[in-house]
């Protein structure tokens, strides 16, 4: 799927808090900056470090 910048709702991508930390927005290539606060390349709106989706790739 090609994925618009910004072009995706929380609610579209289930975006949710991470139950486990492996797969928290701080861990995902899409969040910047990786601050307790930020934002997501594709995920409109504000991203919290430990918050999850269905989009998560890991950075590593
Ligand atoms: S897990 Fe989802 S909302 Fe969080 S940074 Fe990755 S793509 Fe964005």
């Amino acid at each position: 799927m090609t994925k618009m910048i910004w072009g995706l709702s929380k609610a579209a991508t289930n975006y949710r808090p991470a139950t486990r930390p492996e797969v928290r927005c701080e861990q995902c290539r899409f969040m910047f900056p990786r601050l307790s606060i930020g934002g997501c390349r594709y995920v409109r709106g504000v991203i919290r470090a430990d918050d999850t989706c269905d989009e998560f790739v890991s950075r590593r």
